[in-house]
């Protein structure tokens, strides 16, 4: 049997989806809306537009369309490196002695290393299409930084970049990549503006965190001409536009009649996670079929399986519309030598709602066994996963080797959402043998938590 299905599943450049997929159309409980922190009142298009582009903001609140349309310009772009392989890991089954099959989607084939790259030409491009002069936005790790210089250099627009500190410091050459594509890069929280020199004086020393970029990112867009702020995962538009991944892994499984049983990604702010189960959650949603997804994220951040489903903020500064989702709390700072990315407190509304309904799983992975696991992946499939993506490798050979003690021959489908070439540092520590697993104690969650607004 094996053989028939080849290790790479290709499929044509005309095959890259005409349309995102907009779960949301399906959902029977909608997510609850952006709400203005002011009036408690749903944020409206026009306010959401001085902070958004126009377009952006009509993506943001539309729960209608299941689908809408790419415009080409962006068809364009992807055809570079679109569609994304989906693999077969017939030598990780193998070396696991599995019954399981397993197949990932391989986002890092780009050269900003993750499937950011997906939404940020699509950002890139509306803000253009506006006329606007450039955008604003934060970063983590460096990725959606990385995946936003690439789109507004295609574009010629102007970026500014807030990057958290401790990731400045620690992946150098990823701030460098995002110079070289033109893009200003400053280390977060900052003296350069209003809300950054408020949280130096409310924590000095501190490593900084998502959270605290967006908020001086966001404070630079509205207080600039010509400039809107983007953002790279959270937001319902975020997950429209990564549903292209979900859209391609299904057409190259339905060329061979495989039908997954299990769909596992890590979840940061969950654009991934949304974007690869889009069209399986669709069917699940529409009762057409059903499959087990799972959200897989870090012990040190666990907001689906240790935060509270409530109103709060998105940025630690405080400025930005509340959203309704699983969430540490807004100013819950995760340990600075958590290494593996997903730093972020909450998670998409979407995913909140389907999480809270029942539509999904989630569950949490220490870090060392992560990077275990991404060697091991690396090892035999060849690639260098980021950590984050390696928290979809840790449950997904969790899955296999349950597999294996159960005989049964299930199928997963796992994201693999980029390469780690950037995250040296943190596979240093741990093949020296530096690296723990810090994760909080139910007082220190407790703590951030009992800060939420009150609404
Ligand atoms: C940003 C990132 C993630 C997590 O973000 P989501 O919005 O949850 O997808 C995962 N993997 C990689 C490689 C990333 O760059």
């Amino acid at each position: 049997m094996a053989g028939e299905i080849p290790y790479k599943i290709y499929l044509d450049e005309k095959d890259i989806p005409a349309s995102w997929y907009n779960m949301r159309a399906d959902m029977k409980n909608k997510p609850a809306p952006l709400l203005n922190p002011g009036t408690g009142q749903p944020m409206t298009a026009a306010e959401l537009s001085g902070v958004f582009c126009d377009e952006l903001v009509k993506q943001e609140l539309n729960e209608t369309d299941a689908y809408i349309a790419i415009p080409q310009d962006i068809r364009d772009f992807y055809k570079m490196y679109r569609p994304s392989p989906l693999v077969r890991a017939y030598c990780l089954e193998k070396k696991l002695d599995t019954p399981a099959k397993i197949y990932y989607k391989f986002e890092g084939n780009n050269t900003s290393g993750s499937h950011k790259l997906n939404s940020a030409i699509a950002q890139a491009y509306y803000a253009k299409k506006q006329g606007l002069k450039g955008v604003t936005t934060e970063t983590g790790a460096g990725q959606w930084g990385t995946a936003l210089s690439m789109a507004c250099a295609y574009f010629d627009l102007d970026c500014k970049v807030f990057m958290v500190k401790v990731s400045y410091e620690q992946k150098p050459f990823r701030r460098e990549v995002m110079r070289t594509y033109g893009a200003s890069v400053t280390p977060s929280p900052s003296e350069t503006t209003e809300v950054g020199r408020k949280i130096l004086a409310a924590h000095p020393g501190t490593t900084g965190s998502l959270g605290c970029a967006i908020s001086e990112a966001v404070e630079v867009a509205t207080h600039n001409e010509g400039y809107r702020y983007v953002l790279g995962s959270v937001l319902n538009q975020v997950l429209l536009h990564q549903s292209v991944i979900g859209l391609e892994a299904k057409a190259a499984l339905d060329k061979y009649g495989v039908k997954p049983d299990m769909i596992i990604g890590c979840a940061g702010g969950g654009s991934n996670l949304g974007g690869l189960i889009a069209p399986f959650m669709g069917e699940k949603l529409r009762g057409e079929a059903d499959y087990r997804i799972i959200a897989v994220e870090p012990a040190s951040c666990p907001s689906f399986t240790r935060g509270k489903y409530a109103y709060d903020f998105c940025d630690t500064g405080m400025i930005c519309p509340l959203a309704k989702m699983y969430t540490l709390g807004s100013d819950f700072i995760p340990a600075p030598n958590h290494a593996g990315g997903l730093r972020f407190h909450g998670m998409s509304t979407t995913l909140s709602q389907l999480y809270h309904d029942g539509f999904m799983e989630a569950r949490t992975v220490k870090q060392t066994d992560v990077f275990e696991a991404a060697e091991y992946f690396a090892r035999i499939e060849g690639i260098l996963p980021a950590p984050e993506s390696s928290h979809a490798i840790c449950a997904a050979i969790d899955e296999a080797k349950k597999c294996k003690e159960t005989g049964e021959e299930k199928t997963i489908l796992f994201g693999l959402t980029g390469t780690g070439y950037f995250d040296l540092v943190a596979y240093e520590k741990y093949n020296n043998g530096e690296m723990d697993d810090y994760i909080p104690t139910d007082a220190e969650l407790a703590e951030s938590i009992a800060k939420l607004p009150r609404i």
